[in-house]
């Protein structure tokens, strides 16, 4: 049903969880239930405390682009038409960094520190991507 040619994650046991609350349009990340820290990426241990009683907490999906580049050169042939497009490291209000695409804006209004939001991009039937735009706040200025 999908020409997705894109590579798409690996959805394990591990991960599960984080891409079926994608599927749902839901931004979770491990919160340790011992000391409160927040990971990602997906590890069965906190590495603050080493316990390994966790929940799945639900965030915000606001952040700040902490750094960022613009691809104008497509390494793999199905991001072709996407160039220039932009990936970036955001750095979410509750703590961590994550990898993902800036969508929304041209790639020239990118900027470090810029505030950003989740937007869900349902890329197959079974994979939802977590992407970032501008936020409202900074779109309205
Ligand atoms: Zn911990």
């Amino acid at each position: 049903m999908t020409s997705y040619t894109k590579p798409l994650p690996v959805i394990d046991g591990e991960n599960k969880p984080f891409w079926e609350y994608c599927r749902q349009h839901e931004l979770r990340m491990q919160r340790c239930q011992q000391c409160g820290y927040i990971r990602f990426p997906i590890s069965v241990i906190c590495p603050k405390c080493h316990s390994m009683d966790t929940e799945w907490a639900k965030l915000s999906g606001k952040g700040t682009i902490y750094s960022f580049t613009i691809y104008r050169v497509a390494y793999h042939p199905a991001f072709k038409d996407d160039i220039p497009y932009v990936v970036a490291i955001i750095y979410l209000d509750e703590g961590p960094r994550m990898e993902s695409n800036i969508i929304g804006c041209p790639v020239e209004d990118v900027r470090i520190e810029m505030p950003v939001e989740v937007a869900f991009d349902d890329v197959t039937s079974d994979v939802t991507l977590p992407k970032f735009k501008p936020s409202h706040v900074e779109a309205m200025k």
